[in-house]
C-alpha cells in the first residue's frame, strides 16, 4: 500500500534544507505522497529510507520500456488524470501494422513509411516507434521470415503479435536481442507467454476478455516474477475501448488498484476500416490515455497531425520548449549584416530564424533568455524590456561582430525601443514586423 505524507515524513531527514525546492521536508513529503515530487529531489535521504519510500515513489501506473538501444521507448510513469495537474510523462507510442499474410511489397512499402515519415518541428525529431508484426497464419516459419525481414529493413521498437507460443518463439529466435513487447498473454496461454517473457527479458501485453480477466493475468504475470506488462482490455469498440482506458486510468491512480497499474495498448487499426475514422480514434487515444497505439498504415496525412497532437500533449505545461540563448549565425553573416533579438521560446526561434533563412540575408540573431517565453508573455512577464535587452546584447559581444550597430526588435516590443535607445548606447533600434511571415520582405528591404 501506499505510503502516507506523515510516514514519508519520518522516513526524511528532517533538516528542512530547502534542497529539494521545497522548504520543508514535511511539504516535500506531501507533494511526493500526492505524485507531485520525485524522491530523487532529495539527495539526503538514506539508502534504507530510499528502500522503504520506492513503493510511494513508484508511479501508479508503471514504465515499461519497449526495445533496447537508441530507439527504445518508454510508456506509462503516469501520475495524473488530467494534463495540467502536473503533466504526462512517456508520450504514446505509434506502432504500424504488418502480417504475414500481407504481400511482400505491401509490407515493404508500410516499412518504407515508417522509415521516412521523420518530421522536425520545434528542433525535435518526430516519428512513429514500432513496427507490429502479427502473425494471421499461425506458421512459426512464416512468422520468424517476416521478422526477419523487419528487423533487417528497421532498427525501430517491435511487438510480436500471436496468441500461439510457438510462433512467438520463432520471432523471439530472432529478435529477442531488440526486447520486443510480446503480445499477448491470454487465459489460454498465459504460463508459456509468461516463460517467454521471462526467458527472454522482455516486456509482455495481456489480452483479456474485460477488465476482471485482465486484473486475473496481471497477478498471474506477477507471480512468474514479471512486471514490465501492457494491458489490452480486449475492447474492439470505441466507446468500451475510451471506458476501459478511463477506467483502468481512475483504478491505478485514485485507488491505487495495482492489477490494472499498466500502461495500456489500444488498436485503432482493428475498430474501423476508414482510414480517416481510424485517424480520429488514433488521436482520441493519444489524449485518452493509450500507451501504444497500433495503426493500420503511416501515411503522413494521418502520422503528422498526431505526432503534433502527442508533442502537444506530453510536452511539461509548466516548462516551455525553450532554446539555448546565444549569437545565432543565419546564413553566414558578416560585419554589415543586420542584427535581430528575440526570445527563447523554440516556437518564436523556429519560427523567426526559420524566416530569415527564407530571406537568404546574412544576419545575426539573438536568442535572449527568457524562461522559455514568447516575446509578449516575457514583455508583460518584465523579462523582455528594455534594460534586460540592453544588458543582453552588450554581454552577448555582438558589439565586436559588427560595425553598424543597428538593433532590429520585434514589432510587439516596439514600444521598448525609446527605452532601449537610452540604454544601449551607440545602437540605433529598428522596430521590426510583428508576425514572423513578413520577416524576409522587411529584411530584404532593409538599408544599413
Ligand atoms: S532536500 Fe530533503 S532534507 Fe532538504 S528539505 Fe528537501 S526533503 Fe528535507
Amino acid at each position: 500500500m501506499a505510503l502516507t505524507g506523515i510516514q514519508i515524513f519520518k522516513l526524511l531527514p528532517k533538516t528542512n534544507c530547502g534542497k529539494c525546492g521545497i522548504p520543508t521536508c514535511l511539504a516535500f513529503a506531501m507533494n511526493l505522497a500526492a505524485g507531485k515530487a520525485e524522491l530523487a529531489a532529495c539527495p539526503f535521504v538514506s539508502e534504507e529510507s530510499k528502500a522503504q519510500l520506492a513503493e510511494a515513489s513508484a508511479p501508479p501506473i508503471r514504465r515499461v520500456t519497449i526495445g533496447s538501444g537508441v530507439n527504445a521507448f518508454k510508456i506509462g510513469g503516469e501520475t495524473v488524470m488530467f494534463r495540467h495537474e502536473k503533466r504526462f510523462e512517456n508520450p504514446t507510442g505509434i506502432a504500424v501494422l504488418v502480417t504475414d499474410s500481407m504481400p511482400h511489397q505491401e509490407v515493404a512499402a508500410r516499412i518504407d513509411r515508417f522509415n521516412k515519415n521523420v518530421y522536425v518541428r520545434v528542433g525535435l525529431k518526430l516519428h512513429a516507434d514500432a513496427l507490429a508484426i502479427k502473425s494471421v497464419s499461425g506458421n512459426p516459419a512464416k512468422f520468424g521470415a517476416l521478422v526477419e525481414t523487419v528487423i533487417k529493413a528497421t532498427d525501430s521498437g517491435l511487438i510480436l503479435m500471436s496468441e500461439n507460443p510457438e510462433v512467438l518463439t520463432a520471432g523471439l529466435k530472432i529478435c529477442a536481442a531488440r526486447k520486443p513487447l510480446i503480445y499477448a498473454a491470454t487465459k489460454a496461454n498465459a504460463e508459456a507467454v509468461a516463460k517467454l517473457a521471462k526467458d527472454n527479458s522482455c516486456p509482455v501485453a495481456v489480452k483479456g476478455a474485460n477488465l476482471e480477466e485482465v486484473a486475473e493475468l496481471t497477478g498471474i504475470l506477477n507471480k512468474a516474477g514479471i512486471q514490465d506488462i501492457v494491458i489490452d482490455s480486449g475492447a474492439r469498440t470505441v466507446k468500451q475501448a475510451f471506458q476501459d482506458e478511463i477506467i483502468i486510468r481512475g483504478l491505478a491512480l485514485q485507488k491505487k488498484f495495482k492489477p490494472l497499474g499498466y500502461p495500456t495498448i489500444a488498436f485503432p487499426c482493428e475498430m474501423t476500416d476508414n482510414p480517416l475514422k481510424e485517424a480520429l480514434i488514433a488521436s482520441m487515444f493519444v489524449a485518452k490515455y493509450a500507451g501504444i497505439i497500433v495503426l493500420s498504415d503511416l501515411k503522413g496525412e494521418v502520422l503528422f497531425p498526431l505526432l503534433v497532437e502527442r508533442l502537444n500533449i506530453f510536452t511539461d505545461p509548466q516548462r516551455p520548449l525553450a532554446t539555448t540563448p546565444g549569437i545565432y549565425e543565419i546564413n553566414n553573416p558578416n560585419e554589415n549584416s543586420p542584427v535581430l533579438i528575440t526570445t527563447n521560446f523554440s516556437l518564436t526561434y523556429f519560427i523567426v530564424s526559420g524566416e530569415i533563412e527564407t530571406s537568404k540575408v546574412p544576419s545575426y540573431l539573438l536568442i535572449m533568455d527568457t524562461e522559455g517565453l514568447s516575446v509578449l508573455t516575457a514583455w508583460a512577464a518584465g523579462k523582455f524590456g528594455a534594460d534586460l535587452m540592453a544588458a543582453f546584447v552588450n554581454k552577448s559581444g555582438i558589439g565586436n561582430k559588427v560595425k553598424n550597430h543597428k538593433l532590429i526588435i520585434p514589432g510587439y516590443s516596439a514600444s521598448e525601443s525609446g527605452g532601449l535607445e537610452e540604454d544601449l548606447k551607440g545602437w540605433e533600434i529598428l522596430v521590426g514586423p510583428r508576425e514572423g511571415s513578413h520577416i524576409p520582405a522587411y529584411l530584404r528591404t532593409l538599408k544599413l
